[in-house]
């Protein structure tokens, strides 16, 4: 059996949907289009010339062997799933090693390395189009890779090696019925600006994880998009969910996640608003430990979704949280409150000024006020 055979087989053996191999080329193109929207991308630049080029990363690089792996076998509660994207949820996205999806590529690593390959470590690859290069998916409008008889719904993991294999034939078109486009009409921020393009600063998945302070533009969510965030904590998966492409797979009768089905009742706004050590580590970590590194993101992302459900019965605990020691969730207790309105939350705000020492709190509890 060829070398290739023996890699498909065992990857599919070990859980993966699907495996294709590509010749370790550089993604040119993908470069170019990234490089050509910089003012969206300046934040990937860097990340996504280097994806762009294996070789730079790995000089003995020959081959790309990429998989699918389909993380919607089980069902995800619904209280979670308002508020984390379903990837999360599932646990896979750069498992750690001690986790089962991250001993999943460990195993996937030992077994070309006792099969004499070297394969790189820590190096990226533009996961979707290499995919789509090994003809395992194709696209959609909204910028998913799509796996057939799977949806979008899959985790996409590639491995560097030194070896020339035997190559799979692209499948680089979009895979979508002629004329749709709710993927781009349910989009609550207009991220998706015109099919196969997304502009990520629009994204609710980049507001939730990417704004915070080291990043360009800071931990500023703009005032339009926080009003579109909904309930959202960490990604958002609108898109995916009304697309007819994934219409089977999330009305499919599956079994539960008994792990998510445990653990669901703590992820309640006001546990994320008022983020104990112990939350963040028995909670929000195993699950979303690869964007946010502080808790107070979280919290951000709890108060922003608490001022937009506009339920008054959350006024005391933006008020608890308008004494957090932490400016950031100050600021955006302070909007939520003014979202919520009301004779409560005023007096809430205005307690609140008379004591307030951060001028970027200040300005946040006086434009709440303001639009009151
Ligand atoms: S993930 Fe959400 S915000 Fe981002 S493009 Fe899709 S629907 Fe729009
Ligand atoms: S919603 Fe329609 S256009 Fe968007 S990805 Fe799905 S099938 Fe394609």
């Amino acid at each position: 059996m060829s070398l290739t055979k023996k890699i498909k087989e065992f990857a599919l053996d070990i859980g993966y949907s699907k495996v294709g191999i590509i010749p370790a080329d550089s993604f040119s193109d993908y470069l170019a289009d990234i490089s050509n929207r910089s003012e969206m991308y300046s934040f990937f630049l860097k990340g996504a010339s280097r994806a762009a080029d294996p070789r730079s990363q790995m000089p003995t690089a020959k081959s790309i062997i990429t998989t699918v792996y389909d993380y919607s076998q089980k069902n995800f509660p619904q209280e979670l799933t308002d508020k984390i994207a379903r990837i999360y949820q599932a646990r896979c996205y750069n498992a750690p090693p001690d986790r089962i999806h991250g001993a999943r590529p460990q195993l996937l690593r030992r077994f070309l390395e006792n099969a004499g390959c070297e394969v790189g470590i820590g190096t990226i690859v533009p996961e979707r189009i290499a995919a789509a290069k090994a003809g395992i998916v194709n696209f959609g409008r909204n910028n998913f890779a799509y796996a057939n008889g799977i949806g979008s719904f899959i985790y996409l993991t590639s491995f560097l090696v030194d070896q020339e294999l035997e190559y799979d034939a692209p499948t680089l078109e979009v895979g979508c019925p002629e004329g749709c486009r709710a993927c781009i009409k349910a989009c609550p921020t207009q991220a998706i600006y015109e099919p196969q393009k997304l502009n990520p600063l629009r994204c609710i998945a980049y507001n939730n994880f990417f704004r915070q302070d080291e990043m360009p533009g800071g931990s500023f969510v703009p005032y339009d998009i926080r009003e579109k965030i909904g309930t959202k904590i960490h990604g958002c998966d609108i898109c995916q969910e009304v697309c007819p492409r994934n219409r089977k797979k999330v009305t499919a009768q599956k079994a539960d996640d008994e792990y998510l089905t445990q653990i669901a009742k703590d992820y309640t706004l006001t546990n994320f608003l008022h983020m104990t050590d112990d939350f963040y580590q028995t909670r929000v970590q195993p699950l979303m430990h690869n964007y946010i590194k502080h808790k107070k993101y979280f919290q951000r992302n709890a108060a922003i979704a608490l001022g937009n459900l506009a339920d008054p019965a959350a006024i005391p605990d933006l008020a608890l949280a308008m004494a957090d020691t932490e400016e950031l969730v100050r600021e955006y207790a302070a909007w939520a409150l003014g979202k919520i309105g009301s004779n409560p939350a005023k007096q809430v705000l205005e307690v609140s000024l008379a004591s307030e020492v951060s001028p970027a709190v200040q300005r946040e509890i006086t434009a709440a006020l303001l639009a009151m």
